[in-house]
């Protein structure tokens, strides 16, 4: 019997190869019918025997291309056409688009095989691609994704690409960015004042600058980076001081898998993220010794590699000498990553000696992605490039919700239908240029997702940048989220939980509404709202701010709380090398209570803990006293852990430090080391959490832990907890998909606001 059946497709089904399988999948059955992009996805309908549509139907969602992901599939059932054939027919422009674009895509190994071979027509050809990778987010102005609505829209394709794009059973069918020597973009390359050099091989003139030890500005897919011989230590050590970047670690590209092993312990797992198309930085342990430069990631157990992911890196590299090179931001500090060619002349000056630039737009900034591997899942550090715009999926649907985020690490995230979508990373709201990438990554979300938002979420923090937009946006609904609730609902929302968790939010600072800092808090929380429970003891922050640059200043404070004057006779090295001035004058100010806001920052104790261990007194970036606080814990051998007390405050608890830093004191006293202070101080964390979560336990009934905020990047905090929770029969979701820091706060403050009860569900 003949059966004709429609078939409509949503998910990632547009420039990623789906048609032509589609259509060679219905010719191999023999079926006859039609298919087309649609603003929704791609609707198709198959007519033929009725168990070959069965088998089309069984096989369609199993076999797909590599990129493609389908989130729902709907049937339904048609009156015979009597078609004798399979067509692709053009694209149809719905009124609503849903089609969700792909994340940009490292090259494929098709595509570098190519790239490599002299018999190739696109032999070394720079901007090579087919429908399995190369750009996709970074090019794209609107949707449906064609070639029209992206920066490739200038290069009209040769007759020969064209046979390709036009050709069903080519791997270049329908690429949007298909290309060559003859038709595509080109690189050349540029002096520091932006001047082209006279060359015929721009990129082979590159790698020589930088084998030379040059810094050359290379232009990527979601902006400039800026390169150095990773081995070169004056290279590296000019670059910082030209970036004026202290001592934040630099990533590496790495040659290749091999090279790379030589300077990182790589496992099964990481080299799956390491290949993957998304192509992130992992951070890697180190192994020492190593002939990358000290300078690349100073004082740290790890190093953040990843490997070549455009044709252009892979030539860079077939052409020099070098086995890894530094790939940073192209930019200065913390401002936003450069994308076009003159501007990256204009905002780069004495950065770069080079610029090796080319002609395709970059039209959407996208910094590379940070990763690690921890309990056998990956963990988001920085989610950008290669994983946006990839949504979350939601167990329901919210109303469109725009969350704007918070002041550091920022992203926003707009809700569509069961798809939550966050933002590139646009980073520290800080200057001008990062607020300005912020209005633009809001404005192109909006218009590639067709979503206008009835909501606006936000942090309660007066001050941050996106707070204060929020609040200037006029005739929309606006909902202030607390922080940590915010933290909570991201990690509820990647795990797909509904109801109520015990919610442990640990990090440096958010907005609490008794107008002090939290950060160390245990909440009682599902999506509408929350209840504090229990958080560390409050402290004073000498300083505000400063304090976060200085963590002596907190160790002093610490040290001032729980031993008074008496501090100053401690027998510890730490108070022996105070300049007792400068302590003074800030006792006052903690005494008087002026700028110094009272805190239960988690980051912070961590901060006292290294300052007072010797690790570090003051930081030059964010986390960097934490961070070597946990590596400083491979050298340790005491399994038992610091006091930490629990005091009932009301229907909660407090967490009382007092008896841990009198323990600590007697450790330095004694002459302990950092790596036993630090194990005893990740153990007292992990077991007063434990006790606490128990207690919740007995008292809400609740079994299910969520962990979140930016301390849960702490690999050792974040493990050890959870093993230890699970172990006691707890069910606990930890951070995947989107970061545990601030880069997920937008997730959370979305769902927040689109489950406060005055909103109802549509
Ligand atoms: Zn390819
Ligand atoms: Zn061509």
């Amino acid at each position: 019997m003949e059966v004709r059946k429609g078939i409509e497709v949503a998910g990632i089904v547009q420039g990623v190869g789906f048609r032509p399988y589609v259509y060679r999948l219905a010719r191999e059955l023999g079926l006859a019918g039609l298919i087309s992009n649609t603003a929704a996805g791609v609707a198709m309908e198959v007519e033929g025997p009725a168990a070959s549509v069965e088998t089309f139907l069984r096989r369609l969602p199993r076999e797909l291309p590599p990129l493609a992901r389908i989130t729902s599939l709907a049937v339904r059932d048609l009156s015979c056409d009597h078609d004798t054939e399979f067509r692709i027919l053009p694209s149809r422009l719905g009124a609503e688009a849903r089609a969700l674009i792909s994340p940009d895509v490292a090259l494929c190994d098709d595509c570098l095989r190519e790239l490599l071979d002299p018999a190739d027509r696109r032999y070394r050809y720079p901007f090579i691609n087919c429908t399995n990778c190369g750009p996709r987010f970074t090019i794209v102005r609107e949707i449906p994704y064609d070639r029209p609505r992206t920066s490739m829209a200038v290069f009209p394709m040769c007759p020969a690409c064209q046979r390709e794009y036009d050709d069903p059973g080519n791997r270049r069918f329908h690429a949007q960015p298909n290309a060559c020597w003859d038709c595509g973009p080109r690189v050349e390359l540029w002096d520091a004042q932006g001047k082209r050099l006279e060359t015929a091989e721009p990129l082979v003139e590159a790698a020589a600058r930088l084998a030379s030890g040059a810094v050359v500005a290379v232009k990527g897919l979601g902006g400039f980076h800026l390169a150095a011989d990773a081995t070169n230590a004056a290279a590296v050590e000019a670059l910082r001081e030209r970036k004026r970047r202290v001592g934040k670690p630099f990533a590496i590209m790495v040659r290749d898998l091999a090279s790379l092993e030589q300077f990182c312990t790589v496992d099964d797992f990481a080299r799956g993220l390491l290949l993957g198309p998304e192509r992130p930085i992992v951070l890697l342990l180190k192994k020492q010794p190593s002939p990358i430069a000290e300078a690349v990631a100073p004082d740290i157990r790890e190093l953040g590699v990843f490997l070549p992911y455009t044709p252009l890196h892979h030539l860079l590299f077939a052409a020099g000498e070098f086995r890894a090179l530094v790939m940073t931001s192209g930019n200065l500090s913390e401002e936003p990553i450069a994308i076009d060619n003159r501007e990256a002349v204009a905002r780069l000056p004495g950065l770069a000696d080079f610029f090796l630039v080319h002609n395709r737009d970059i039209l959407r900034r996208a910094d590379d992605s940070v990763v690690r591997a921890s309990g056998g899942r990956v963990r988001q550090l920085r989610r950008s490039r290669g994983y946006v715009p990839v949504p979350v999926f939601l167990n329901e649907e919210p109303p469109p919700v725009l969350a704007v985020g918070g002041e550091l690490k920022n992203t926003i995230c707009l809700t569509k239908g069961r798809h939550a979508f966050l933002s590139q990373h646009i980073g520290d709201l800080e200057n001008l240029e990062s607020h300005r990438f912020f209005a633009e990554a809001i404005e192109h979300l909006e218009r590639v997702l067709q979503i206008e938002p009835q909501v606006i979420a936000y942090d309660l923090h007066p001050d941050y940048f996106s707070t204060r937009w929020a609040l200037a946006q006029k005739g929309i609904e606006r909902v202030g989220v607390q922080h940590h609730h915010a933290h909570i609902a991201s990690c509820m929302a990647e795990n797909h939980l509904e109801g109520k968790v015990i919610g442990i939010a640990l990090d440096g600072t958010g907005y609490g509404p008794d107008g002090n800092v939290w950060g160390g808090e245990v909440l009682l929380a599902d999506y509408a709202s929350f209840e504090r429970a229990a958080h560390f003891a409050y402290v004073r922050m000498p300083g505000g701010a400063a304090a976060i640059h200085e963590p002596w200043r907190m160790a002093v404070s610490y040290l001032f709380q729980h031993f008074g004057e008496d501090f100053w006779e401690l027998p510890i090295g730490f108070v022996k090398q105070l300049d007792r001035r400068r302590t003074k004058t800030l006792l006052t100010i903690v005494e008087r209570g002026v700028n110094s806001p009272l805190t239960s920052s988690c980051g912070r104790l961590f901060d006292a803990v290294a300052a007072l261990a010797g690790i570090r007194q003051r930081v030059t970036y964010e986390a960097q006293a934490a961070i070597e606080l946990e590596a400083a814990i491979a050298s340790g051998d005491d399994d038992s852990a610091y006091p930490l007390e629990l005091v009932t405050e009301g229907d909660g608890w407090l967490i009382d430090t007092k008896p841990m830093f009198e323990a600590l004191v007697s450790d330095l006293a004694r002459g302990a080391s950092a790596g036993h202070i630090s194990r005893r101080f990740h153990n007292a964390l992990i077991e007063v959490f434990v006790r606490l979560v128990g207690l919740l336990r007995d008292r809400a009934g609740l079994a299910r832990v969520c962990l979140s905020g930016g301390t849960f990047q702490n690999v050792c905090l974040q493990e050890g907890l959870s093993a230890r929770l699970a172990a006691a029969g707890f069910e606990v979701s930890t951070h995947s998909e989107v970061p545990a820091g601030d880069g997920g706060l937008s997730l959370g403050q979305a769902m927040v606001a689109a489950r406060r009860p005055q909103r109802a569900f549509s």
